[in-house]
Protein backbone atom coordinates (compact mmCIF):
# COMPACT_ATOMS: atom_id res chain seq x y z
CA UNK A 1 0.00 0.00 0.00
CA UNK A 2 1.21 3.16 -0.94
CA UNK A 3 2.56 5.07 2.45
CA UNK A 4 0.03 7.82 2.60
CA UNK A 5 -3.02 5.46 3.44
CA UNK A 6 -0.84 4.28 6.09
CA UNK A 7 0.49 6.37 9.40
CA UNK A 8 3.86 6.81 9.84
CA UNK A 9 3.80 4.23 12.89
CA UNK A 10 2.16 1.33 10.74
CA UNK A 11 4.48 2.07 8.15
CA UNK A 12 7.82 1.62 10.69
CA UNK A 13 5.56 -1.76 11.24
CA UNK A 14 5.45 -2.49 7.92
CA UNK A 15 8.81 -1.49 6.63
CA UNK A 16 9.84 -3.91 10.13
CA UNK A 17 8.10 -6.59 8.72
CA UNK A 18 9.04 -6.70 5.23
CA UNK A 19 12.71 -6.64 6.39
CA UNK A 20 12.35 -9.52 8.53
CA UNK A 21 10.52 -11.53 5.86
CA UNK A 22 13.23 -10.72 3.29
CA UNK A 23 15.68 -11.63 5.37
CA UNK A 24 14.10 -14.63 6.95
CA UNK A 25 11.28 -15.59 5.50
CA UNK A 26 11.53 -15.78 2.00
CA UNK A 27 14.71 -17.39 1.80
CA UNK A 28 13.34 -20.75 3.91
CA UNK A 29 10.01 -20.96 2.39
CA UNK A 30 10.89 -23.21 -0.10
CA UNK A 31 12.51 -25.34 1.90
CA UNK A 32 10.28 -25.38 4.64
CA UNK A 33 7.45 -26.56 1.59
CA UNK A 34 9.50 -28.71 0.24
CA UNK A 35 10.43 -30.37 3.67
CA UNK A 36 6.46 -29.37 5.09
CA UNK A 37 7.89 -29.36 8.33
CA UNK A 38 6.39 -26.98 10.88
CA UNK A 39 8.36 -23.03 10.22
CA UNK A 40 9.96 -23.51 14.03
CA UNK A 41 12.57 -20.79 12.73
CA UNK A 42 10.18 -18.68 11.88
CA UNK A 43 7.65 -18.69 14.65
CA UNK A 44 10.55 -18.36 16.84
CA UNK A 45 11.45 -15.36 15.15
CA UNK A 46 8.31 -13.73 14.96
CA UNK A 47 7.75 -14.03 18.65
CA UNK A 48 11.01 -12.30 18.82
CA UNK A 49 10.39 -9.78 17.08
CA UNK A 50 7.03 -9.48 19.43
CA UNK A 51 4.51 -10.20 16.68
CA UNK A 52 3.02 -13.26 18.31
CA UNK A 53 1.48 -11.01 20.75
CA UNK A 54 -0.46 -8.50 18.48
CA UNK A 55 -3.80 -7.76 19.61
CA UNK A 56 -3.22 -9.03 22.88
CA UNK A 57 -4.04 -7.12 25.97
CA UNK A 58 -0.24 -5.81 27.24
CA UNK A 59 -0.69 -7.19 31.08
CA UNK A 60 -1.22 -10.58 29.75
CA UNK A 61 2.36 -10.14 27.53
CA UNK A 62 1.06 -9.01 24.34
CA UNK A 63 1.92 -5.92 22.52
CA UNK A 64 -2.05 -4.28 22.21
CA UNK A 65 -2.52 -3.37 18.47
CA UNK A 66 -5.18 -2.89 16.04
CA UNK A 67 -6.88 -4.73 13.68
CA UNK A 68 -5.23 -2.90 10.60
CA UNK A 69 -1.71 -3.40 12.65
CA UNK A 70 -2.77 -7.17 12.09
CA UNK A 71 -3.73 -6.94 8.99
CA UNK A 72 -0.03 -4.91 7.92
CA UNK A 73 1.68 -8.23 9.88
CA UNK A 74 -0.38 -10.73 8.37
CA UNK A 75 0.17 -9.34 4.93
CA UNK A 76 3.68 -8.79 5.54
CA UNK A 77 4.62 -12.32 6.87
CA UNK A 78 2.23 -13.89 3.94
CA UNK A 79 4.64 -12.37 1.15
CA UNK A 80 7.16 -13.93 2.84
CA UNK A 81 5.70 -17.64 3.59
CA UNK A 82 1.93 -18.35 3.43
CA UNK A 83 2.62 -21.22 5.51
CA UNK A 84 4.14 -19.49 8.15
CA UNK A 85 1.25 -16.91 8.05
CA UNK A 86 -1.68 -19.54 8.07
CA UNK A 87 0.69 -21.08 11.37
CA UNK A 88 0.78 -17.65 13.35
CA UNK A 89 -3.02 -16.31 12.17
CA UNK A 90 -4.23 -19.97 13.28
CA UNK A 91 -2.14 -19.26 16.48
CA UNK A 92 -3.09 -15.57 17.55
CA UNK A 93 -6.50 -14.95 15.31
CA UNK A 94 -8.45 -17.77 16.25
CA UNK A 95 -6.38 -19.36 19.52
CA UNK A 96 -5.08 -16.72 21.25
CA UNK A 97 -7.54 -13.34 20.23
CA UNK A 98 -10.59 -15.87 21.34
CA UNK A 99 -8.90 -16.68 25.03
CA UNK A 100 -8.36 -12.52 25.00
CA UNK A 101 -12.35 -11.74 23.53
CA UNK A 102 -14.11 -14.57 25.95
CA UNK A 103 -11.62 -16.08 28.45
CA UNK A 104 -11.80 -15.41 32.13
CA UNK A 105 -9.03 -13.45 33.98
CA UNK A 106 -7.75 -16.52 35.13
CA UNK A 107 -7.44 -18.37 31.52
CA UNK A 108 -5.96 -14.96 30.16
CA UNK A 109 -3.32 -15.44 32.99
CA UNK A 110 -2.63 -19.35 32.45
CA UNK A 111 -2.46 -18.90 28.79
CA UNK A 112 -1.88 -15.68 27.31
CA UNK A 113 1.74 -14.87 28.36
CA UNK A 114 3.08 -18.33 26.88
CA UNK A 115 1.09 -17.73 23.44
CA UNK A 116 2.21 -14.17 23.17
CA UNK A 117 5.72 -15.01 23.26
CA UNK A 118 5.59 -18.18 21.90
CA UNK A 119 6.66 -20.07 24.55
CA UNK A 120 3.51 -22.57 23.45
CA UNK A 121 1.72 -23.14 19.95
CA UNK A 122 -2.11 -22.93 19.91
CA UNK A 123 -5.28 -24.02 18.06
CA UNK A 124 -9.15 -23.49 17.11
CA UNK A 125 -11.05 -26.93 16.58
CA UNK A 126 -14.65 -26.26 15.02
CA UNK A 127 -14.09 -27.95 11.67
CA UNK A 128 -15.32 -31.78 11.77
CA UNK A 129 -15.34 -34.52 9.48
CA UNK A 130 -19.54 -33.92 8.94
CA UNK A 131 -19.61 -30.21 10.00
CA UNK A 132 -17.68 -27.49 7.99
CA UNK A 133 -19.74 -25.11 6.36
CA UNK A 134 -22.44 -26.48 8.23
CA UNK A 135 -20.67 -26.26 11.50
CA UNK A 136 -23.44 -25.99 14.20
CA UNK A 137 -24.25 -29.78 12.74
CA UNK A 138 -21.27 -30.74 14.91
CA UNK A 139 -21.30 -33.92 16.87
CA UNK A 140 -18.38 -33.35 18.91
CA UNK A 141 -19.97 -33.84 22.50
CA UNK A 142 -19.60 -32.37 25.94
CA UNK A 143 -21.26 -34.29 28.42
CA UNK A 144 -21.25 -33.47 32.13
CA UNK A 145 -18.95 -35.47 34.40
CA UNK A 146 -17.79 -34.85 37.85
CA UNK A 147 -18.10 -31.17 37.97
CA UNK A 148 -16.28 -30.90 34.50
CA UNK A 149 -16.88 -31.62 31.24
CA UNK A 150 -15.97 -35.52 29.12
CA UNK A 151 -15.27 -34.86 25.77
CA UNK A 152 -15.85 -37.60 23.03
CA UNK A 153 -15.86 -36.66 18.89
CA UNK A 154 -13.21 -36.01 15.73
CA UNK A 155 -12.15 -32.69 15.18
CA UNK A 156 -10.61 -32.43 11.64
CA UNK A 157 -8.59 -30.08 9.64
CA UNK A 158 -6.77 -28.59 12.57
CA UNK A 159 -4.37 -26.13 11.79
CA UNK A 160 -0.71 -26.23 14.28
CA UNK A 161 -3.00 -29.40 15.98
CA UNK A 162 0.20 -31.40 15.34
CA UNK A 163 2.58 -28.66 17.75
CA UNK A 164 -0.35 -27.25 19.70
CA UNK A 165 -0.07 -27.02 23.62
CA UNK A 166 -3.31 -25.39 23.59
CA UNK A 167 -6.59 -25.51 21.54
CA UNK A 168 -10.09 -23.81 21.75
CA UNK A 169 -12.22 -26.41 21.12
CA UNK A 170 -15.90 -26.37 20.37
CA UNK A 171 -18.33 -28.71 21.42
CA UNK A 172 -22.36 -29.48 21.62
CA UNK A 173 -23.56 -30.80 24.80
CA UNK A 174 -27.16 -30.78 23.10
CA UNK A 175 -27.53 -31.00 19.41
CA UNK A 176 -30.78 -29.91 18.70
CA UNK A 177 -29.98 -26.89 20.35
CA UNK A 178 -27.80 -26.80 17.23
CA UNK A 179 -26.30 -23.08 17.78
CA UNK A 180 -27.17 -22.32 21.01
CA UNK A 181 -26.04 -25.52 22.62
CA UNK A 182 -22.17 -24.74 21.85
CA UNK A 183 -19.40 -24.82 24.45
CA UNK A 184 -15.92 -23.02 23.91
CA UNK A 185 -13.47 -24.91 26.15
CA UNK A 186 -9.58 -24.52 26.40
CA UNK A 187 -8.11 -28.22 26.28
CA UNK A 188 -4.19 -28.26 26.83
CA UNK A 189 -2.57 -30.71 24.22
CA UNK A 190 -0.97 -33.43 26.39
CA UNK A 191 -5.10 -33.98 28.32
CA UNK A 192 -5.86 -37.85 28.90
CA UNK A 193 -8.04 -38.64 25.86
CA UNK A 194 -6.48 -36.59 23.33
CA UNK A 195 -4.73 -37.71 19.92
CA UNK A 196 -3.36 -36.02 17.47
CA UNK A 197 -3.48 -37.93 13.64
CA UNK A 198 -1.29 -35.50 11.53
CA UNK A 199 -2.78 -35.39 8.03
CA UNK A 200 -0.22 -35.10 5.18
CA UNK A 201 -0.45 -34.29 1.30
CA UNK A 202 -1.86 -30.72 1.37
CA UNK A 203 -1.44 -29.04 -2.12
CA UNK A 204 -0.19 -25.97 -0.83
CA UNK A 205 0.91 -24.15 2.28
CA UNK A 206 2.64 -27.41 3.21
CA UNK A 207 5.07 -26.47 6.28
CA UNK A 208 1.24 -25.17 7.77
CA UNK A 209 0.61 -28.72 9.89
CA UNK A 210 -2.39 -29.61 9.97
CA UNK A 211 -4.01 -32.63 12.03
CA UNK A 212 -7.51 -35.03 12.96
CA UNK A 213 -7.97 -34.26 16.71
CA UNK A 214 -9.93 -37.16 18.32
CA UNK A 215 -11.46 -37.11 22.31
CA UNK A 216 -11.76 -40.33 23.57
CA UNK A 217 -13.27 -39.44 26.95
CA UNK A 218 -11.14 -36.04 27.29
CA UNK A 219 -11.76 -34.77 30.73
CA UNK A 220 -11.92 -31.10 31.07
CA UNK A 221 -12.56 -28.77 34.12
CA UNK A 222 -15.79 -26.31 34.37
CA UNK A 223 -13.53 -23.92 34.96
CA UNK A 224 -11.87 -24.13 31.16
CA UNK A 225 -15.24 -23.20 29.73
CA UNK A 226 -15.46 -19.80 27.74
CA UNK A 227 -18.47 -17.58 28.66
CA UNK A 228 -21.55 -19.12 29.39
CA UNK A 229 -23.33 -22.12 28.76
CA UNK A 230 -24.08 -22.37 24.99
CA UNK A 231 -22.71 -18.96 23.91
CA UNK A 232 -19.56 -21.00 22.20
CA UNK A 233 -21.32 -20.51 18.89
CA UNK A 234 -21.69 -16.83 19.12
CA UNK A 235 -18.72 -16.26 20.48
CA UNK A 236 -16.76 -18.55 17.14
CA UNK A 237 -18.74 -16.03 14.38
CA UNK A 238 -17.27 -13.06 16.46
CA UNK A 239 -14.04 -14.11 16.53
CA UNK A 240 -14.35 -15.43 12.85
CA UNK A 241 -15.31 -12.41 11.77
CA UNK A 242 -12.22 -10.56 12.74
CA UNK A 243 -9.68 -13.27 11.98
CA UNK A 244 -11.79 -12.55 8.32
CA UNK A 245 -9.78 -9.91 7.81
CA UNK A 246 -6.14 -11.01 8.98
CA UNK A 247 -7.01 -14.21 6.55
CA UNK A 248 -7.76 -11.26 3.48
CA UNK A 249 -4.89 -9.66 4.34
CA UNK A 250 -2.71 -13.14 4.03
CA UNK A 251 -4.16 -13.20 0.41
CA UNK A 252 -2.66 -9.92 -0.50
CA UNK A 253 0.62 -11.18 0.86
CA UNK A 254 0.09 -14.02 -1.41
CA UNK A 255 -0.96 -11.61 -4.14
CA UNK A 256 2.10 -9.07 -3.65
CA UNK A 257 4.51 -11.87 -3.51
CA UNK A 258 3.16 -13.14 -7.10
CA UNK A 259 2.79 -9.82 -8.75
CA UNK A 260 6.48 -9.17 -7.70
CA UNK A 261 7.56 -12.09 -8.98
CA UNK A 262 5.75 -11.77 -11.99
CA UNK A 263 7.08 -8.36 -12.58
CA UNK A 264 10.58 -8.83 -11.84
CA UNK A 265 10.52 -11.72 -14.49
CA UNK A 266 8.81 -10.67 -17.25
CA UNK A 267 11.37 -7.52 -16.98
CA UNK A 268 14.37 -9.66 -17.37
CA UNK A 269 13.36 -12.37 -19.64
CA UNK A 270 14.29 -11.68 -23.26
CA UNK A 271 12.31 -13.52 -26.08
CA UNK A 272 12.10 -12.36 -29.75
CA UNK A 273 14.60 -10.22 -29.23
CA UNK A 274 12.86 -7.87 -26.26
CA UNK A 275 11.72 -8.55 -22.64
CA UNK A 276 8.77 -10.15 -22.10
CA UNK A 277 7.24 -6.93 -20.84
CA UNK A 278 7.58 -5.43 -23.72
CA UNK A 279 4.50 -7.29 -24.79
CA UNK A 280 1.69 -5.36 -24.38
CA UNK A 281 -0.23 -8.67 -23.85
CA UNK A 282 1.48 -8.76 -20.78
CA UNK A 283 1.30 -4.93 -19.78
CA UNK A 284 -1.92 -5.64 -19.81
CA UNK A 285 -1.95 -8.65 -17.80
CA UNK A 286 0.07 -6.66 -14.85
CA UNK A 287 -1.83 -3.93 -15.14
CA UNK A 288 -4.89 -5.76 -14.09
CA UNK A 289 -2.49 -7.40 -11.73
CA UNK A 290 -1.83 -4.48 -10.11
CA UNK A 291 -5.52 -2.97 -10.30
CA UNK A 292 -6.66 -6.11 -8.38
CA UNK A 293 -4.01 -5.93 -5.92
CA UNK A 294 -4.82 -2.27 -4.57
CA UNK A 295 -8.26 -3.21 -4.81
CA UNK A 296 -7.67 -5.98 -2.13
CA UNK A 297 -5.62 -4.13 -0.04
CA UNK A 298 -7.89 -1.34 0.19
CA UNK A 299 -11.10 -4.01 0.84
CA UNK A 300 -9.20 -5.44 3.63
CA UNK A 301 -7.65 -2.18 5.35
CA UNK A 302 -11.19 -0.54 4.93
CA UNK A 303 -12.64 -3.46 7.13
CA UNK A 304 -10.00 -3.36 9.08
CA UNK A 305 -10.21 0.07 9.78
CA UNK A 306 -14.16 -0.19 10.71
CA UNK A 307 -13.50 -2.65 12.74
CA UNK A 308 -10.68 -0.53 15.09
CA UNK A 309 -14.24 2.39 14.92
CA UNK A 310 -16.58 0.21 16.51
CA UNK A 311 -18.43 0.50 13.37
CA UNK A 312 -20.25 -2.51 11.90
CA UNK A 313 -17.46 -4.54 9.79
CA UNK A 314 -18.60 -8.07 9.08
CA UNK A 315 -20.18 -7.70 5.34
CA UNK A 316 -16.61 -6.04 4.59
CA UNK A 317 -14.56 -8.48 6.13
CA UNK A 318 -16.33 -11.16 4.20
CA UNK A 319 -16.10 -9.37 0.93
CA UNK A 320 -12.44 -8.43 1.84
CA UNK A 321 -11.98 -11.95 2.37
CA UNK A 322 -13.80 -13.22 -0.47
CA UNK A 323 -12.12 -10.50 -3.02
CA UNK A 324 -8.70 -11.14 -1.95
CA UNK A 325 -8.61 -14.70 -2.22
CA UNK A 326 -9.87 -14.61 -5.97
CA UNK A 327 -7.20 -12.23 -5.94
CA UNK A 328 -4.36 -14.27 -4.75
CA UNK A 329 -5.18 -17.54 -6.70
CA UNK A 330 -5.76 -15.03 -9.90
CA UNK A 331 -2.65 -12.98 -9.21
CA UNK A 332 -0.93 -16.17 -9.11
CA UNK A 333 -2.11 -18.18 -11.93
CA UNK A 334 -0.85 -15.07 -14.02
CA UNK A 335 2.52 -14.78 -12.34
CA UNK A 336 2.91 -19.06 -13.50
CA UNK A 337 1.60 -17.42 -16.92
CA UNK A 338 4.32 -15.30 -17.20
CA UNK A 339 7.00 -17.34 -16.48
CA UNK A 340 5.90 -19.81 -19.31
CA UNK A 341 7.44 -22.96 -18.30
CA UNK A 342 10.11 -22.42 -15.72
CA UNK A 343 6.73 -21.23 -13.40
CA UNK A 344 5.36 -24.75 -13.74
CA UNK A 345 7.96 -26.24 -12.02
CA UNK A 346 9.48 -25.70 -8.53
CA UNK A 347 11.56 -24.22 -6.41
CA UNK A 348 10.06 -21.38 -8.87
CA UNK A 349 8.14 -18.88 -6.15
CA UNK A 350 5.19 -18.77 -8.61
CA UNK A 351 5.05 -22.29 -8.76
CA UNK A 352 4.48 -22.06 -4.95
CA UNK A 353 2.49 -19.63 -4.39
CA UNK A 354 0.16 -21.00 -7.47
CA UNK A 355 -0.43 -24.09 -4.72
CA UNK A 356 -0.32 -21.79 -1.71
CA UNK A 357 -3.07 -19.47 -2.45
CA UNK A 358 -5.97 -22.30 -3.45
CA UNK A 359 -6.60 -22.86 0.09
CA UNK A 360 -7.95 -19.09 0.86
CA UNK A 361 -10.93 -19.51 -0.80
CA UNK A 362 -11.86 -22.90 1.45
CA UNK A 363 -10.25 -22.19 4.90
CA UNK A 364 -12.52 -19.96 7.61
CA UNK A 365 -15.67 -19.51 5.21
CA UNK A 366 -15.64 -20.90 1.68
CA UNK A 367 -15.98 -18.41 -0.96
CA UNK A 368 -19.62 -19.26 -1.29
CA UNK A 369 -20.01 -19.19 2.23
CA UNK A 370 -18.75 -15.45 2.43
CA UNK A 371 -21.58 -14.55 -0.52
CA UNK A 372 -23.98 -15.99 2.03
CA UNK A 373 -23.04 -13.80 4.95
CA UNK A 374 -22.52 -10.63 2.28
CA UNK A 375 -25.87 -11.04 0.94
CA UNK A 376 -27.56 -12.08 4.58
CA UNK A 377 -25.96 -8.83 6.04
CA UNK A 378 -27.69 -6.75 2.93
CA UNK A 379 -30.87 -8.27 2.65
CA UNK A 380 -31.32 -8.36 6.90
CA UNK A 381 -30.28 -4.56 6.99
CA UNK A 382 -32.60 -1.48 5.70
CA UNK A 383 -29.49 0.41 4.82
CA UNK A 384 -28.12 -1.28 1.13
C1 LIG B 1 -5.51 -26.27 5.12
C2 LIG B 1 -6.74 -26.15 5.96
C3 LIG B 1 -6.64 -25.64 7.25
C4 LIG B 1 -7.78 -25.56 8.05
N1 LIG B 1 -7.66 -25.13 9.36
C5 LIG B 1 -8.72 -25.20 10.20
C6 LIG B 1 -8.59 -24.91 11.59
O1 LIG B 1 -7.52 -24.53 12.08
N2 LIG B 1 -9.68 -25.07 12.39
C7 LIG B 1 -10.89 -25.47 11.91
O2 LIG B 1 -11.82 -25.60 12.71
N3 LIG B 1 -11.05 -25.75 10.59
C8 LIG B 1 -10.01 -25.62 9.72
N4 LIG B 1 -10.14 -25.92 8.39
C9 LIG B 1 -11.46 -26.34 7.89
C10 LIG B 1 -12.11 -25.34 6.93
O3 LIG B 1 -12.53 -24.20 7.62
C11 LIG B 1 -13.25 -26.08 6.20
O4 LIG B 1 -12.62 -26.98 5.30
C12 LIG B 1 -14.18 -25.14 5.45
O5 LIG B 1 -14.94 -24.38 6.36
C13 LIG B 1 -15.13 -25.88 4.52
O6 LIG B 1 -15.76 -26.95 5.14
P1 LIG B 1 -15.76 -28.40 4.45
O7 LIG B 1 -14.36 -28.72 4.10
O8 LIG B 1 -16.48 -29.33 5.33
O9 LIG B 1 -16.56 -28.20 3.10
P2 LIG B 1 -18.15 -28.38 2.92
O10 LIG B 1 -18.84 -27.62 3.99
O11 LIG B 1 -18.46 -29.81 2.77
O12 LIG B 1 -18.41 -27.64 1.52
C14 LIG B 1 -18.35 -28.31 0.26
C15 LIG B 1 -18.71 -27.29 -0.83
O13 LIG B 1 -20.08 -26.85 -0.63
C16 LIG B 1 -20.10 -25.42 -0.64
N5 LIG B 1 -21.20 -24.93 0.18
C17 LIG B 1 -21.37 -25.13 1.50
N6 LIG B 1 -22.50 -24.53 1.92
C18 LIG B 1 -23.05 -23.94 0.81
C19 LIG B 1 -24.23 -23.17 0.56
N7 LIG B 1 -25.10 -22.88 1.54
N8 LIG B 1 -24.46 -22.72 -0.70
C20 LIG B 1 -23.59 -23.01 -1.70
N9 LIG B 1 -22.48 -23.76 -1.53
C21 LIG B 1 -22.22 -24.19 -0.29
C22 LIG B 1 -18.75 -25.03 -0.08
O14 LIG B 1 -18.45 -23.67 -0.35
C23 LIG B 1 -17.85 -26.02 -0.78
O15 LIG B 1 -17.59 -25.56 -2.08
C24 LIG B 1 -9.04 -25.97 7.54
C25 LIG B 1 -9.13 -26.46 6.23
C26 LIG B 1 -8.00 -26.55 5.44
C27 LIG B 1 -8.14 -27.10 4.05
Amino acid sequence: MSGYLLSEGELLLKNTVRDFADKELVPRAAGYDESQEFPWENFKGLAELGLLGLGIDEKYGGSGGTSRQVAIVGEEIARGCASTATTVLAHLCLCAHFINMYGTEGHKQQFLPDLATGKKVGAFALTEPGAGSDAANMQTASKRSNGGYLLNGTKTFITNAPEADVFVVMATQDRSLRTRGVDALIVEGDSKGLTVNTLKGKMGIRASSIAEVVFEDCPVPEENRMGGEGEGFRETMQVLNASRIAIAALCVGIAQAAYESAVNYAKQREIFGKHVADFQGIQWMIADMATQLDAARLLTMRSATLRDEGQPFIKEASMAKLYASRAAVELSDRAVQIHGGVGYLAPTTAERLYRDAKVTEIYEGTSEVQRLIIARQILESDVF
